[in-house]
């Protein structure tokens, strides 16, 4: 135990859920608040592998997530009639990561760290968030929105890309936020009668990308990418705003969305970094997606915030009670691994998306290279597929 008091933690995600986890394995003494009513039931697909899957070993889940089936037996890049120009097996990723790597949905994730937080009798309130933190000498000052209060030792804000907790101690958004100039939308479709197979499917074209996962019989998740320049989209516009940029598209875009029986996605965004220059301010400091989103364009904003969890924990513990040290510590380890995975994937928005002036047949040999048996295996280490807790001996 290294924390004098309580420490309460906003967002019960992925950062979030990890903190109190280890926290509540050191003996400390967590609270959860989070704005949901309850868990998410449905949400995007993602990768998991990397610095992720490193910080889920050491927390004894990794069973957990083998246990997860979804019927994906292939990635597929297809062109506009769905025949596929490059083919990759799920086993030559697996593979190329030593076996480290599955496809999670991110509720599938937030669920297991939500099983094993609540095993372990950490606190959790659901539809509650912060309105005002005041910080003391000793403690800070917490006002809820159920005009409850009370006194913390340490608040942590992982509550996601556009957290309250940054709002009250940093000030607005906007000063911290880089937008790389593209939306992302994903959907859940139940009961579709869609030629998607046994494959999770790539389909570009200039300025769209469109990304399907099969999870069953007649179950799909859907992810949409992108360009355009940025506006403000009220919720009930957001479906046709979705349409109309698909309007047009091959393969099974433009009728997947127009079958959309929900009135808005599961979640619509715009792809936008966060880069804060002080993660902290006296009892107060900040984790995953609030301090440090990549974005979806660098494959692994989840890895690092479960990273980010571990390593703030434990050095809360190295430092027993010293949290201005242990706060420096952390943000001295993780923030220049966040940066370059940032410039990365800055870089990498240029080229994610194809535009007008791409050449299909350069794309398409870069792509095929990429996933080459041979070459795999490195394409992943430039991408981050390193740990991070590789780096010393954390
Ligand atoms: C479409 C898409 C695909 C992605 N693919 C991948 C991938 O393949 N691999 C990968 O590693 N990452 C991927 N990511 C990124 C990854 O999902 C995020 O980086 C990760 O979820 C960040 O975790 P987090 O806990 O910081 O934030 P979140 O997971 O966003 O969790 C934040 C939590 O805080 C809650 N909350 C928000 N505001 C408040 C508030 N005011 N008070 C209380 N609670 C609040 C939210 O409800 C949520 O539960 C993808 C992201 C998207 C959008």
């Amino acid at each position: 135990m290294a924390i004098d008091g309580r420490a309460l933690i906003s967002g019960a995600g992925i950062a979030g859920l990890t903190l109190a986890i280890c926290l509540k394995e050191y003996g400390d003494d967590p609270v959860v608040v989070e704005r949901s009513p309850a868990l998410p039931d449905e949400g995007y697909m993602m990768d998991f592998y990397g610095s992720g899957w490193d910080v889920a070993q050491r927390m004894g889940l990794t069973g957990k997530l083998r246990t997860l089936r979804y019927p994906i037996d292939k990635l597929q890049f297809v062109n506009s009639d769905g025949k596929p120009y490059t083919s990759v097996p799920i086993s030559r990723i697996k593979r190329a990561l030593d076996g480290k790597y599955v496809y999670v949905r991110r509720p599938d994730l937030v669920r297991i760290l939500y099983e094993r937080a609540e095993a372990l009798g950490v606190e959790l309130r659901f539809g509650t968030e912060i309105t005002d933190l005041r910080e003391q000498e000793t403690h800070v000052d917490v006002a809820f929105d159920d005009d409850s209060e009370g006194e913390f030792a340490l608040v942590f804000g992982a509550d996601g890309v556009h957290s309250g907790v940054r709002r009250l101690m940093f000030g607005d958004e906007s000063q911290f936020a880089r937008f790389l100039g593209a939306y992302v939308a994903a959907f859940h479709i139940e009961d579709h009668d869609l030629p998607v197979g046994r494959f999770a499917q790539i389909h570009e074209e200039p300025n769209r990308v469109a990304f399907y996962y099969p999870l069953g019989e007649r179950k799909l998740d859907a992810t949409f990418v992108f360009r355009l320049d940025e506006v403000d989209v009220p919720p009930e516009q957001q479906l046709s705003f979705v349409q109309r940029a698909f309007k047009g598209a091959g393969w099974i875009g433009e009728a997947l969305l127009s079958s959309c029986k929900e009135s808005a996605p599961l979640y619509f965004d715009t792809l936008t970094q966060i880069a804060i220059p002080r993660w902290s301010r006296g009892r107060v400091t900040l984790l995953g997606d609030a301090c440090g989103c990549l974005t979806l364009l660098a494959g692994q904003g989840s890895h690092m915030a479960m990273a980010g969890a571990y390593i703030l924990a434990q050095e809360l513990q190295r430092y027993d009670g010293n949290h201005a040290a242990a706060f420096a510590s952390y943000e001295a380890m993780m923030k220049p691994a966040i940066a370059e995975r940032q410039e990365d994937a800055a870089a990498f928005a240029k080229v994610f998306i194809p535009t007008t002036q791409s050449k299909p047949w350069l794309r398409r040999l870069v792509i095929g290279t990429a996933f080459n048996p041979l070459v795999l295996p490195f394409a992943f280490k430039a991408f981050g597929a390193r740990s991070v807790l590789e780096d010393d001996e954390v």
